[in-house]
């Protein structure tokens, strides 16, 4: 099993999509261990994007980031950290294959809806911004033992 973690981006709020993409993360048989809406301050969002903060188009992305309110998900899964990336699709909305998350609800290049891990280390470092000790609340699923 692994962890990973999303976030619901403020257009997907703003949309109101989060319903329907939790939907096809519990859908696919995911585990969702930890759920919190909240604000990502710029200190915050310097952490998380800590890749692209010397990138032009970083300005940008931290305004839309912060601009409204986010929903982290820690989610667990058999190689969910994988799974996760080809259910949101490519990053650009434009590229995105129909089918995918952001295939089927973006066309924007920046306002593509879910942010998720891109592997092991980036889950961890980042699931610590979110969540804190305590914050999880890791369970057995009933029907585990039928996906494996
Ligand atoms: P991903 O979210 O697929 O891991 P990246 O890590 O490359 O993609 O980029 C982080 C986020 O920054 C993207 O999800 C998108 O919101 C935004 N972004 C990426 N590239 C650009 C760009 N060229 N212009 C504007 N926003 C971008
Ligand atoms: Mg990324």
């Amino acid at each position: 099993m692994e962890r990973t973690l999303v976030l619901l981006k403020p257009d997907c709020v703003q949309r109101r999509l989060m319903g329907e993409i939790i939907s096809r993360f519990e859908a696919k048989g995911l585990n969702i261990v930890g759920m919190k809406m909240m604000h990502v301050t710029p200190d915050l969002a310097k952490q998380h994007y800590a890749e692209h903060v010397e990138k032009p188009f970083y300005p940008s992305l931290e305004s839309f980031i912060t601009s409204a309110p986010i929903v982290a998900l820690a989610i667990d899964g058999i190689e969910v950290i994988r799974v996760m990336r080809e259910l949101l699709g490519a990053t650009n909305g434009c590229n995105a294959a129909p089918g995918t998350i952001r295939g089927d609800f973006s066309n924007s290049r920046q306002m593509n809806l879910v942010h998720a891990s891109d592997g092991p280390e980036a889950a961890v470092r980042e699931l610590k911004l979110y969540f804190g000790n305590g914050d999880l609340c890791d369970y057995d699923h009933v029907a585990e033992a039928f996906m494996r």
